[in-house]
């Protein structure tokens, strides 16, 4: 697909207050068809997926509306059963996480287009291409495909709470652990990573660790200012063919995490506190990065981010068994967790190093 067709500088993506009405426009120019498929929960429905049906229907659109119950197969089956059935030509995507995850793999498997309609932005999953699906064995990533448009009404998702807001902002400081896993796999492994995916990564997390007080508050400005640098890291996945720009032993964390906790913290919390577990990891083996521990470290407390486990109320236990299990999560990703392992250095050493437990 063109790389182009979602830009928050170009055209199919549109971003501010009320950007929500737009959408008839979207789909004209887009010219997918008539026959859509909205994709909402039952909450999401009323804060989007109702007015997105009326102006719709007001512009000729024969619109069916499917209101999901989780993120898992059989919702995404069924979706496929309706895609199938009434004929849809393209699906829409409306909600927080799980609308958009099952919008874009069901429409990924009929081999439809898509549209992302975030309510809240509490991860980088809007504009990505993968999907995360609740399955018999737990929860999977599975490969989908990017949204070919985007609505950010910035007054709808300031309306989230603040807590999506900043996890939001934390999983795309992650991207700087990413991007440093990748080019130290490189190094160690010779496992190449496009550089152009790299370096649009770094820059996404650059923007946030580089001017912090920009983040600071959740206002209309921030949002769709994180809205435009979780498009640009979905694109960098899309480059680089796999998540490994934005996603890197920091995220094994909390995949591990995910396992262990009974209730798990948002998604961003635990990859927003695993950014800075990596990165003192670095720091205590001497890897070299573009930016100090006290860098990032001084973004997270200018934001006001959890800057430790404790903040999260995770135990030091549940912690170091996350950080052990974590290399045998997607083992064929080199990472800074397999470089602390040859070392022989504990996790409990480096995480209180900088008091994160
Ligand atoms: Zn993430």
């Amino acid at each position: 697909m063109n790389l182009d067709t979602l830009n928050p500088m170009k055209k199919h993506t549109f971003i501010g207050p009320e950007a929500i009405q737009k959408i008839y426009q979207l789909c004209d120019e887009l010219e997918f068809g008539k026959n859509v498929l909205l994709v909402y929960d039952k909450t999401t429905k009323g804060l989007a997926g109702d007015t997105i049906a009326k102006i719709l229907s007001d512009y000729d659109y024969n619109v069916e509306g499917y209101a999901i119950t989780d993120s898992n197969e059989f919702n995404v089956d069924y979706t496929e059963a309706i895609i199938k059935r009434t004929k849809r030509d393209f699906v829409i995507g409306i909600g927080g996480g799980k609308s958009i995850d099952v919008a874009k793999l069901a429409s990924y498997n009929c081999d439809i287009p898509w549209i992302s309609v975030p309510t809240a932005i509490s991860h980088d999953g809007f504009a990505s291409s993968r999907s995360s699906i609740t399955c018999t064995n737990g929860k999977e990533s599975k490969k989908a495909q990017s949204p070919l448009g985007l609505i950010g009404d910035t007054n709808i998702i300031f309306k989230a709470p603040s807590r999506n807001y900043y996890s939001g902002v934390m999983d795309i400081l992650s991207n700087e652990i990413a991007v440093y896993d990748c080019m130290l796999a490189e190094s160690k492994t010779g496992r190449k990573v496009d550089q152009e995916a790299l370096d649009i990564s770094f820059s996404c997390a650059s923007e946030i660790l580089l001017n912090p007080e920009e983040f600071k508050n959740k206002t209309q400005d921030s949002i769709a200012k994180l809205i435009e640098l979780g498009i640009m890291s979905g694109k960098a996945m899309q480059l680089a063919g796999d998540s490994s720009p934005a996603s890197g032993f920091e995220h094994k964390t909390s995949h591990a995490l995910d396992q262990i906790l009974k209730i798990p913290k948002m998604h961003g919390e635990q990859v927003g506190v695993g950014t800075l577990g990596a990165k003192a990891a670095y720091e205590m083996l001497g890897e070299k990065t573009k930016y100090s521990f006290d860098v990032t470290l001084n973004a997270f407390k200018t934001i006001g981010l959890p800057v430790c486990y404790p903040c999260l109320e995770i135990s030091q236990k549940d912690v170091l068994e996350a950080y052990m299990m974590a290399n045998k999560i997607n083992p064929g990703r080199y990472t800074i967790g397999n470089l602390v392992e040859e070392s022989g250095i504990s996790w409990e050493k480096i995480l209180k190093s900088r008091k994160l437990i």
